[in-house]
C-alpha cells in the first residue's frame, strides 16, 4: 500500500513562504518512491499551491470545508469551492476543530458524506484526550468517534477516506505516541472496520498516524504493520523536516 505523507499547515504560512516552501520540498522529495504527498495549506493559500503544483505529484488538501454546497453561510467554505481551488482531500473532524469550534461527530459525518458526495477524500481525524486514555477510555472514545463519523457510508465510499489516528496529548506537545501504542490503536480502528464493513475494505484503507511526527520519529513508526502514513503539523513547516519525514516513511 501506497504510504499517505499529508501536511496540515494549520494558521500559518503567506504566500512568499508558499513559493520558496515548494521550490526546495519538491526537490528534496525527488527520490521518495512508494507515497502520495498531500500538502494542506489555510485556505487563502489554495490557489497559488495549485498553480505551483500543476507538474508535481503533490496533491493538495484542505484542513476544513462546510458541509453546504453555497449559501448564506458568512465566512464558510463549500466542497465545490475546494474542488475549483484544486483540492483532492480534505481534513475533517480535526481536535482544534472539535476542541475551539465545536465539531461534533455528527456534523463531521454531514461533512464526510458531503465531501464524498463532491469526489473528494476526508482525511478523518479521530483521538483521546489524556484524562481518556488514562481512564482507560481510549479505545471506548476511537469506536465511538469511528462509527459515528461514518454513519451512513457505505463499502464503495469507505475506499476514498483515510483515518487518522491523532491522540490530542500528542498534538503540538512534542510527545509523539510510541509506535507501539498508535499501532495499538489502528489495530482496533482496522478491526472495527473489518466489522463494520469487509475484509478488503479493512486491509485497504490507509489509518495514518499524527501527533508531533519529527523526522526522528518516523521510520520506527512505519515499520508497525497498521501505520500507512502520517499527518504532520509542526514538523511540515519547514521543507527540510517534512522531505526528511518523506523520504523516510
Ligand atoms: C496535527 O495538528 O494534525 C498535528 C499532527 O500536529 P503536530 O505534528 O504539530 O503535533
Amino acid at each position: 500500500m501506497k504510504a499517505l505523507i499529508a501536511a496540515n499547515w494549520k494558521m500559518n504560512n503567506g504566500i512568499k513562504e508558499d513559493v520558496s516552501f515548494v521550490k526546495s520540498f519538491e526537490k528534496l522529495i525527488k527520490n521518495a518512491k512508494n507515497i502520495d504527498v498531500v500538502i494542506c495549506p489555510p485556505f487563502t493559500l489554495l490557489y497559488k499551491l495549485n498553480e505551483l503544483l500543476k507538474n508535481s505529484e503533490i496533491k493538495l488538501g484542505a484542513q476544513n470545508m462546510h458541509f453546504e454546497e453555497k449559501g448564506a453561510y458568512t465566512g464558510e467554505v463549500s466542497p465545490l469551492m475546494l474542488k475549483d481551488a484544486g483540492c483532492e482531500y480534505v481534513i475533517l473532524g480535526h481536535s482544534e476543530r472539535r476542541q475551539y469550534f465545536n465539531e461534533t461527530d455528527d456534523l463531521i459525518n454531514k461533512k464526510v458524506k458531503s465531501a464524498l458526495r463532491h469526489k473528494l477524500k476526508p482525511i478523518l481525524c479521530i483521538g483521546e484526550t489524556l484524562q481518556q486514555r488514562n481512564n482507560n477510555k481510549t479505545m471506548q472514545i476511537i469506536g465511538n468517534q469511528l462509527i459515528n463519523c461514518l454513519n451512513g457510508i457505505n463499502e464503495n465510499e469507505i475506499k476514498s477516506i483515510v483515518v487518522a489516528y491523532e491522540p490530542i496529548w500528542a498534538i503540538g506537545t512534542g510527545n509523539n505516541a510510541t509506535p507501539e501504542q498508535a499501532e495499538e490503536v489502528h489495530k482496533f480502528i482496522r478491526s472495527l472496520l473489518l466489522k463494520t464493513y469487509n475484509k478488503k475494505i479493512s486491509d485497504d484503507i490507509r489509518i495514518i498516524y499524527g501527533g508531533s511526527v519529527k523526522p526522528e520519529s518516523i521510520e520506527d513508526l512505519m515499520k508497525m504493520k497498521n501505520i500507512n502514513g502520517t499527518l504532520v503539523g509542526g514538523a511540515s513547516l519547514d521543507p527540510k523536516s517534512f522531505a526528511e519525514i518523506c523520504n523516510a516513511a
